[in-house]
């Protein structure tokens, strides 16, 4: 159950890169707060920064990038200050991740077996006999049929959504406090896609984990959420509740989102792609970021920045359309 006690708070994080193409600052400025219980969805193009954003909770930014500022606080401690040997242990016991390609995760050489008792015995301290019992009860609790013949199987010999059901039942051995979700479900087929989605809410709320879900898909979105927040060019641009964001989005880039992308219930609406692409760092624009692809862009938006609102409803924007107070369109109040 979701209440209303913070669990992980995210602090203008930033996330840069210093490569072949200059600094890319894929991450910039971006703030986050996850209630315990609480599924918070990051959505965005490909390039907006949610899988680094990601990868910075936990830990995992491989070089040539850097955490350059921001905290990111868990359990009363800084987690860009700890140690590595610290962040592990947290990644094992109370933080988990579940990847979109479960077959690069699970080890082929290992039994599925193995490998959930393996964990088991090492961060529950259960005894091999005891760990064999618990491995197939997650088995059976994540919808595996015949959960004694899959504890002896191999990764290859499953399919895709046993894979990922048995990752599922991986990243909740430990009880974890927080789920982190990266794309889980983009490689499986959509009907597939539906049941594992439910799965993972319905667990997350009987284990009370919060679930952080990184998807380019606003219908991921629609099935697991409960608050989302929009990111471009490294930047929230909209935080909301779920209801609100599908039912009155705010921000233009958000809408576009909405009408591009087919949930798991509409497959056959129309769809209206946003034109462009996220910009390059090198090519990123004066002002707005989105302005090059916003059918609402006004002079303004090219001169200057928006800050991130917060509107009467505790929702967030950045976009020149609302007034800070009033959420009047721009160019009728000035
Ligand atoms: Fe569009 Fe301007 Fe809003 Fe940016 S600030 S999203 S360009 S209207």
């Amino acid at each position: 159950m979701t209440n209303n006690e913070v669990l992980m708070e995210i602090k203008n994080l930033k996330t840069h890169f210093n490569g072949d193409q200059g600094l890319v600052k894929a991450v910039d400025g971006v703030s986050i707060s996850v209630k315990k219980g609480e599924a918070v969805a990051i959505v965005g193009e490909s390039g907006c920064g949610k899988s680094v954003t990601s990868n910075s909770i936990m830990g995992l930014v491989q070089k040539p990038g850097r955490i350059v500022g921001g905290e990111i606080w868990f359990d009363n401690k800084d987690l860009t200050k700890i140690p590595e040997r610290e962040y592990r242990k947290l990644r094992g016991d109370r933080i988990s991740m579940i990847f979109q390609e479960p077959l690069t995760s699970l080890n082929p050489v290992f039994t599925i077996g193995n490998q959930l008792d393996e964990i088991l015995i090492l961060h529950k301290k259960l005894s091999k006999k005891q760990a064999k019992l618990e491995s197939i009860k997650m088995l059976k609790k994540v919808g595996i049929p015949r959960p004694e013949k899959v504890y002896k199987s191999y990764s290859h010999s499953l399919s895709g959504g046993m894979r990922q059901r048995v990752m599922i039942a991986i990243a909740l051995s430990c009880d974890p406090e927080l789920l982190i979700a990266d794309e889980p479900t983009t490689a499986l087929d959509v009907s597939i896609q539906a049941q594992i989605l439910h799965l993972m809410r319905q667990l997350s709320k009987e284990y009370n984990t919060a679930i952080i879900m990184i998807t380019h898909d606003l219908g991921v979105v629609a099935e697991v959420a409960d608050r989302v927040v929009v990111m471009y060019a490294g930047r929230v641009v909209e935080e909301g509740d779920v209801f609100t964001i599908f039912k009155n989005p705010k921000h233009p880039y958000t809408k576009g989102l909405l009408q591009s992308t087919p949930t798991i219930h509409q497959k056959n609406k129309e769809l209206n792609a946003i034109k462009g692409t996220v910009p390059t760092p090198s090519q990123m624009p004066k002002g707005c970021r989105f302005n090059p692809r916003c059918p609402m862009a006004m002079d303004v938006c090219f001169k200057e920045e928006p800050d991130l609102l917060t509107l009467e409803n505790d929702n967030m924007v950045r976009c020149w359309l609302y007034d800070k107070k009033e959420e009047k369109p721009y160019a009728a109040s000035h």
